[in-house]
């Protein structure tokens, strides 16, 4: 399709709206908190929320992580702050080192585990609580359809069906204190993301964090959508079907934070409490 720029922004939030709808992701008069990283697709689900809100009634607010990555924390935080200030979107932020002590590549050579293995059990752990404790109903991500793919590949060679099973639009609450988390971008390319906050009139950092990791799987994605095209939409339609049986009620809370856990103690606070 080939669309003039006033079109194809009202053909993306139209698709993000009618995802919604479809997978019942918001309902009326819901508060969402929006993972905002200050990259492209946390932007691209930022402003598409937004500016469907008022339409749907709900409301949308922002959470950043200052995780202390070195050359490229600060930047991301500085940016977020201030595209928060101009849109007037509440914006929640912690700073996990003035919270916690540390931040993730301190934490990462203290437990010796690799510095995203960190990274994800602290944003996970971060966003779960800080969305209930302040009391929003939803946490929504910017995860796009070739990060979807990217994670679908690494996760069915892994043999992790339980993990693959939860990669879905909308996760729901598996236990009181888990937030349900929901992917409005979920049908949404990279390439799309990226169109739709440039012609919107933003520009965003493009420094990548120094850890940043490339499995190669998107350009394995990519090259087969080239010969077979519809490949990525048909592989993530299948995806969202795909299930398997998936633990309830097996959660603990962490005895030291009182979190919901599969252990005695948490992820996160063995992450904070390491030693050298
Ligand atoms: Fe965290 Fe790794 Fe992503 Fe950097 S690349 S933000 S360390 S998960
Ligand atoms: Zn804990």
């Amino acid at each position: 399709m080939r669309l003039c720029s006033f079109h194809f922004i009202d053909f993306f939030e139209r698709k993000v709206f009618d995802f919604i709808r479809k997978f019942k992701l918001i309902k009326r008069g819901e508060s969402v908190l929006v993972a905002f990283s200050g990259g492209k697709d946390s932007l691209a689900c930022l402003l598409s929320l937004r500016s469907i809100a008022d339409e749907h009634g709900f409301n949308v607010s922002a959470y950043h992580i200052d995780l202390g990555i070195n050359g490229y924390s600060y930047t991301m935080r500085k940016y977020v702050e201030e595209i928060c200030g101009e849109l007037g979107v509440t914006l929640h932020l912690t700073d996990l080192k003035e919270k916690y002590g540390f931040t993730v590549e301190e934490a990462s050579k203290k437990r010796k585990r690799p510095v995203c293995s960190v990274c994800g059990i602290v944003k996970r752990y971060l966003m779960n609580r800080e969305t209930r404790e302040l009391g929003y109903n939803k946490l929504a991500t910017g995860h796009n359809m070739d990060d979807m793919i990217e994670f679908a590949f690494k996760n069915w060679l892994n043999q992790e069906f339980e993990w693959l099973a939860k990669q879905k639009p909308l996760l729901p609450q598996l236990h009181p204190k888990v937030t349900p988390k929901i992917k409005p971008l979920f049908e949404r390319t990279e390439k799309e993301n990226a169109a739709y906050v440039t012609l919107k009139g933003f520009e965003y950092p493009l420094n990548e964090c120094p850890n940043t990791y490339l499995s190669g799987w998107k350009e394995v994605a990519s090259k087969i959508e080239e010969m077979k095209t519809g490949f990525k939409l048909m592989f993530i339609k299948s995806l969202e079907k795909f299930s398997y049986p998936l633990r309830q009620g097996d959660f603990k809370v962490c005895s030291l934070c009182g979190e919901p856990s599969s252990s005695e103690i948490c992820a996160f606070c063995k992450v904070k409490t390491a030693k050298i």
